[in-house]
């Protein structure tokens, strides 16, 4: 079926370990396959001007057959039904999910940019996806293993948390 795509998700309010599974749960329908689960990470807030409660984070790998701005509102969708509340930048989220990559697919549009256009930067997307796809590229060949050795992305803390199962 489909394309491949990669989703950050995150949340730091709320049973954040349940709000993420249950957006996995949400994610799944006839068009939306979740083939793979990283590990869960706690990650310390990076981006905000005032104190952030820590996230935990995770990437899935789908399969779809939805086009890329489908799949941004489908993954908008399940934000909605995990609760999320759009306040002002900064504020606690019960559940955040991005696209990170869509296989093929370079895009620059208001409501959609693709690649993500902070992934680059962002050790709590990199390091759970090179979890679960070791040797993916970005659309323009660089292996995205080569982003994590930035300076600015080795700075960031984050825990894997190893009793954390996504699948359960
Ligand atoms: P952020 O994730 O940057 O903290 P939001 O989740 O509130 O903030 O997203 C803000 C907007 O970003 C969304 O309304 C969406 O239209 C836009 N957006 C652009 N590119 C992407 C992408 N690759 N994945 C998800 N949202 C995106
Ligand atoms: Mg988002």
């Amino acid at each position: 079926m489909g394309a491949n795509a990669w989703l950050s998700l995150g949340s730091n309010q709320g049973d954040r370990l349940n709000n993420l599974r249950e957006a996995i749960q949400r994610l799944r329908t006839p068009q939306v396959e979740v083939v793979r689960c990283a590990s869960v990470y706690e990650t310390e807030p990076v981006g905000y001007d005032t104190p952030q409660p820590f996230y935990l984070n995770t990437v899935v790998q789908v399969r779809t057959a939805l086009e890329p701005l489908a799949l941004l509102e489908h993954v908008m969708a399940v934000e909605q039904a995990g609760g999320r509340v759009r306040t002002h930048y900064g504020n606690p989220r019960t559940i955040d999910i991005d696209i990170v990559l869509y296989e093929g697919v370079q895009m620059q549009s208001e409501r959609l940019t693709l690649p993500h256009p902070r992934m680059h930067e962002r050790a709590f997307v990199l390091v759970p996806l090179l979890e679960i796809a070791p040797d993916l590229t970005l659309p323009d060949g660089t292996p995205i293993r080569d982003l994590l050795e930035q300076p600015v992305v080795q700075a960031q803390k984050l825990w894997k948390l190893n009793h954390a199962d996504l699948s359960l």
